[in-house]
């Protein structure tokens, strides 16, 4: 399988070539040259696999330079139900990807987050550090991982690549603004690989820093600086596999079809199983929800898409979409615009100086209905009502991400076929927004009983200013 880049570069990379960096050489996002398509036959012997056979199945299809026996061990050794162990009691966590139901055979949750950070991101993080480390051994190099988190990248990231051989983690949080409970779950780490620094500043003094960094081109060469940020083709590819598991659990043959509702920010979960469709998944729906950040809601009800600016980003309840920009997008505007990359390059020389674009009106945006995305928004009142009544009417708490998913997933149902068994992904677990439950049900979250008392766990965490060269003299001391 070689790949493109959606704003026309001529290379044809492969997977391992694609895997450690970011952007292409455009600046544009990579894609298959075309997305593998599933027979029937296939299907058919996929629906009895385990979840680690499965993602052997699909993954094998689009990563071609990595020897099957090491991608099936690659496999195997991620998709455990003990890496996946934090399924709610009475789900069958060797499932990996359980399905909860609320209203049996209709409306259930596609249980993603049972790995250790408790949020989707682990599904595809997981694989990423053991392709890392696989990758980065066979070829005998390192990586240093610079990245700023507000929450859940970092943390899926730490407990990705902890103990990782060829592989450290430099992690920039801000001092004092994330939960007791995610700043316990980062800073508890005691491996050697992994830095935790808390810039007294907000995210945006952290995400700057990164920036700087990253654009001195000679330091990131020398201290071979690299990323996983969520446009990375690898993570997209990873989160496909739950697509086809969520289909197989709701339906019982292969003439059925599924709908998903995905709480979406940076495009990425979605992107995946709109790829998921075009491998031939019989997807009768896809609906995208948002928070108040509804850049993409958007997009799909008007056709214009327009990026906010930082400052007018709101800060949510639901923070992990709390995006403006969203990073995966130009997949599907690729794909939306029939792959032309010379259209796309010239959509997003408009976003990249700032500014929007309109599809509204185009024979592109005539033809959205092919792609069976519907989309709706939620908001703080929305999340707040939905917690409460999932709780009330199923006995099944959720979290806020979670909760904009099952509002604009009720507000949508309308545009789901009668019969079409609807899956809400579950992204994150109700553990890691303990205010937000506090207000909606007067409680505290539920936890597994593994991370009772993890605020209590000694920390270790190097406190900085938000200043640039100090973080490059931190890296260099330690690499
Ligand atoms: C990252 C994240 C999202 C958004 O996913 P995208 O791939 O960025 O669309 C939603 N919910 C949670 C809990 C997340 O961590």
């Amino acid at each position: 399988m070689k790949y493109l880049s959606t704003r026309g570069h001529a290379a044809r990379p492969e997977f391992c070539d694609i895997l450690l960096g970011g952007l292409a050489p455009d600046g544009g996002l990579y894609l298959p040259e075309s997305y593998p398509q599933i027979s029937r036959a296939e299907l058919d012997a996929w629906r009895s696999l385990s979840y680690a056979d499965l993602a052997f199945a699909i993954l094998s299809k689009f990563i071609t330079d990595i020897p099957a026996a090491d991608l099936k061990a690659i496999c195997d050794k991620t998709y455990t139900a003990q890496v996946y162990r934090f399924a709610r009691p009475g789900d069958d966590a060797a499932e990996i990807t359980p399905v909860h139901w609320l209203e049996a055979g209709k409306l259930g949750l596609l249980e993603l987050s049972n790995g250790p950070t408790l949020a989707f991101k682990d599904m595809a993080m997981q694989l990423l550090g053991n392709l890392f480390e696989y990758v980065l051994e066979r070829r005998g190099e390192t990586i240093n991982i610079l990245g700023a988190t507000s929450g859940d990248t970092g943390s899926a990231a730490e407990y990705a690549m902890r103990g990782k051989h060829a592989v450290r983690v430099f992690m920039l949080s801000p001092h004092g603004k994330m939960s007791a409970f995610q700043r316990a779950q980062m800073y508890s780490l005691q491996d050697e690989n992994i830095y935790n620094i808390a810039v007294t500043g907000m995210f945006d003094d952290a995400q700057d820093i990164v920036k700087a960094v990253s654009n001195d081109a000679a330091f990131k060469a020398r201290y071979k600086i690299g990323a996983v940020n969520s446009i990375n083709w690898a993570r997209v590819a990873a989160q496909i596999v739950y697509y086809f598991k969520g289909y197989f659990a709701a339906t019982q043959s292969n003439d059925e079809q599924v709908a998903f509702c995905v709480p979406s920010g940076n495009f990425g979960n979605i992107c995946a199983g709109h790829i998921a469709r075009q491998m031939g998944l019989p997807i009768a729906r896809l609906i995208l929800a948002t928070n108040e950040n509804d850049v993409l809601d958007e997009f799909f009800r008007t056709g214009v898409y327009r990026p906010r600016k930082a400052a007018e980003t709101h800060v949510t309840s639901s923070p992990s979409m709390d995006i403006s920009k969203a990073s995966n997008f130009e997949r599907f505007v690729f794909d939306l615009v029939g792959r032309d990359s010379k259209r796309v390059a010239e959509l997003w020389k408009a976003v990249d100086a700032g500014g929007a674009f309109d599809l509204s009106g185009s024979a592109d945006f005539a033809r959205i209905g092919d792609f069976a995305l519907v989309s709706g928004c939620s908001s703080h009142a929305g999340r707040v009502a939905t917690i409460r009544k999932v709780f009330e009417q199923y006995g099944t708490m959720i979290d806020t991400h979670t909760a904009d998913g099952i509002k604009v997933a009720w507000d949508c149902a309308g545009s789901v076929p009668a019969g079409v068994p609807l899956l809400v992904l579950e992204t994150a677990l109700p553990a890691k927004f303990a205010e937000t439950i506090r207000e909606a049900l007067g409680r505290e979250p539920e936890r597994p009983a593994e991370l009772e008392g993890i605020e209590n766990l000694p920390q270790r965490v190097e406190l900085m200013a938000p200043d640039v060269e100090a973080v490059k003299r931190f890296i260099v001391e330690r690499v």
